[in-house]
């Protein structure tokens, strides 16, 4: 079953638009970067988040990497506590962040 989901997941990026390609064309240092750069610049919150939940996408920009989340991509959606603002990211993006701002965190002394 697992094996049948993730053959058709990527027969799916096959066939998606280039967006996708460059999603996951994209450097992850790079979009370790741009994430950080978000942070520092208030576009993601330093905070914590309160998990709103995981859905596939259906077309929104990520907050964090500026691309479309696909509909065969894992959106997780999320509430910022300071300023109830939702924030939606790709799974993928939403690790960094978390690995990111728990590093400014520490770095912070907090
Ligand atoms: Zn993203």
């Amino acid at each position: 079953m697992i094996t049948r989901c993730g053959f058709r997941e990527s027969h799916y990026y096959i066939g998606e638009s280039d967006y996708v390609m460059l999603f996951f064309g994209m450097d992850p240092n790079l979009l370790r970067d741009l994430i950080r750069q978000r942070i520092h610049d208030g576009r993601l919150p330093r905070t914590h988040l309160i998990e709103l939940g995981h859905w596939h996408g259906f077309g929104q920009a990520c907050d964090g990497c500026g691309s479309t989340i696909a509909r065969n991509q894992k959106m997780n959606v999320r509430m910022c506590a300071d300023d109830w603002r939702t924030i939606r990211l790709h799974d993928d993006c939403f690790q960094i962040w978390d690995a990111e701002r728990s590093l400014m965190a520490r770095a912070a002394g907090a």
